[in-house]
């Protein structure tokens, strides 16, 4: 263990030194060039600093490319709260003491109006490019900035109610004041289009944002008094996953949000553990 962080951190040093300082030293002589040539103006003229721009911009590349190698793979594999919680059961068994790891890491996945119009687009719900490319712009992103925040307001207010509903308890009255109102919002620019032998919402360039959340809303809707509500259920992971599904199994025994999610790191830990512990 100590052998390999002594050798990590050799690795380490070594990428700072030969990319890190290499480029921020030529950096520091292109401007003190800069400097000479400003003092000296007789001599020959100062010209752009394009250069350096791009010796700096590399730099920071590097120590991006160097600090994401720092990430530990178990961090990747296995996701914040259980690599935190390997962490716990390896200081426990190093030191004798007992050690209690109850992660409350929620990351956020849909952190930008990018990420959200990505996700709605790999759901059917594709804003017309004008509309997108109004919401993405950069310097003017008041109404992408609103239609993040709505969105993440409605994705709440949703989840309060669901899993009220999931322990037969009545909902906040602000998450459904919030999904009431969202209901109240017009659905201009909304319409089915029939395509291929199928049924696609499609949205005009007359679309505002609030008609962008309407095919969530729906579903959402349909979910909480259709005919599946009760099909709906809260992943039983143990580390606070907190995800709804849909169990739409024969035997309505599903347990995980998804395999490919907590399945798979219910496996991933039980193999460090077996590994590794
Ligand atoms: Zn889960």
């Amino acid at each position: 263990m100590v052998s390999s962080q002594e050798e990590e951190r050799a690795r380490v040093s070594r990428e700072l030194h030969d990319h890190i300082c290499q480029l921020l030293v030529s950096i520091k002589y292109q401007f003190e060039l800069v400097g000479h040539k400003l003092a000296h103006p007789g001599d020959t003229p100062v010209t752009a600093i394009d250069k350096e721009i791009a010796a700096l911009s590399k730099a920071i590349g590097e120590v991006r490319r160097i600090s994401h190698d720092l990430r530990p793979a178990l961090l990747d594999d296995l996701g914040l709260s259980s690599a935190l919680e390997h962490i716990g059961n390896e200081l426990a068994q190093r030191s004798g003491m007992q050690v209690h790891v109850t992660p409350r890491v929620h990351e956020e996945r849909l952190p930008d109006t990018k990420a959200l119009l990505e996700w709605m687009k790999g759901n059917g719900i594709e804003a017309p490019r004008g509309l997108a490319s109004s919401l993405l712009a950069p310097g003017s992103d008041k109404p992408g900035k609103a239609l993040h925040r709505d969105a993440i307001v409605l994705r709440e207010a949703i989840y309060t109610i669901l899993t009220a509903r999931i322990r037969s308890e009545q909902p906040s009255a602000r998450a459904l004041s919030d999904f009431n109102q969202f209901l109240s919002q017009s659905m201009r620019g909304l319409a089915l289009d029939a395509r291929a032998g199928g049924l696609a919402w499609k949205l005009s360039a007359a679309a505002s944002h609030d008609s962008l959340l309407k095919p969530i809303l729906m579903s959402a809707a349909e979910l909480m008094v259709g005919t599946r509500a009760d099909r709906v259920k809260q992943c039983q992971d143990d580390r606070g996953c907190g995800w709804l599904f849909v169990d739409d199994s024969r035997a309505q025994n599903r347990r995980w949000c998804s395999m490919g999610d907590c399945g798979n790191v219910a496996k991933a830990r039980r193999h460090y553990e077996r590994t590794r512990g």
